[in-house]
């Protein structure tokens, strides 16, 4: 069975590192917004540039380019996907549920992942990614093995993003809450909306997602 499946919740609420584990268990297809803008501005293009900035300060993107972004992705083809980071407004919401449909998908669960402002603080501030593999680490609750190297792939290519600092943090937990989270109303209105607990141990929120997209 195919599923496309939301996850929403606030920065650092551990989105990415559920999406990477259904994307190696299940198969399915991550669509990362903040993946695809980061890809943007490193390789330079003209739209990479313009976003930069908004990005370093925390605000969101306009919904012009997420949405043209998701749409190309969605042209490609594929089934099962996570859409990681998007949407984050209620236009972007309404451009997805129009975008699935014209390619004949639909959504069936929208995962929203619940953690509190102060654990968020800690996790982004201490956040850091490989950027060979994607994986995710942590200074003190998930460091790597050996200090500076991936245990994952070995690589020592390993990275803390430019806005993972305390004040693009405030800024971005703002724009949470105004922009993003009336979508948890919307989505509960369509019947779509499961809450999972995002403090609890990686795994344990693995298996509320499991559970709530039927085992
Ligand atoms: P993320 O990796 O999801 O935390 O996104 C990093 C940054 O990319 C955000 O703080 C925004 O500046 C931008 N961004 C990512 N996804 C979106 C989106 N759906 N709408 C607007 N801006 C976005």
């Amino acid at each position: 069975m195919t599923i496309n499946i939301i996850l929403l919740g606030p920065p650092g609420a551990g989105k990415g590192t559920q999406a990477r584990r259904l994307v190696e268990e299940r198969g399915m297809v991550q669509l990362s917004t903040g993946d695809m803008l980061r890809a943007a501005r490193s390789s330079g293009t003209e739209m990479g540039r313009r976003v930069a900035e908004v990005m370093d300060r925390g605000q969101l993107v306009t919904d012009e380019i997420v949405i043209g972004l998701i749409r190309e992705k969605l042209a490609e083809g594929g089934k099962g996907f996570i859409f990681d980071g998007f949407p984050r407004t209620l236009a972007q919401a309404d451009a997805l549920g129009q975008l699935l449909a014209e390619t004949g998908n639909s959504l069936d669960a929208v995962i929203e992942m619940q953690v509190d402002d102060e654990a968020l603080v800690r996790r982004i501030t201490g956040r850091f990614t490989c950027g060979n593999c994607g994986e995710v680490y942590h200074d003190d609750t998930r460091p790597t093995k050996v200090p500076g190297v991936c245990d994952a792939c070995g690589s020592t290519d390993l990275k803390r993003r430019a806005d993972d600092n305390e004040d693009s943090l405030k800024t971005r937990l703002l724009e949470y809450y105004k922009k993003t989270s009336p979508l948890i109303g919307y989505y509960y209105a369509k019947g779509k909306l499961a809450p999972v607990d995002g403090l609890a141990e990686m795994d344990d929120v693995a298996g509320q997602i499991a559970k709530a997209l039927g085992g």
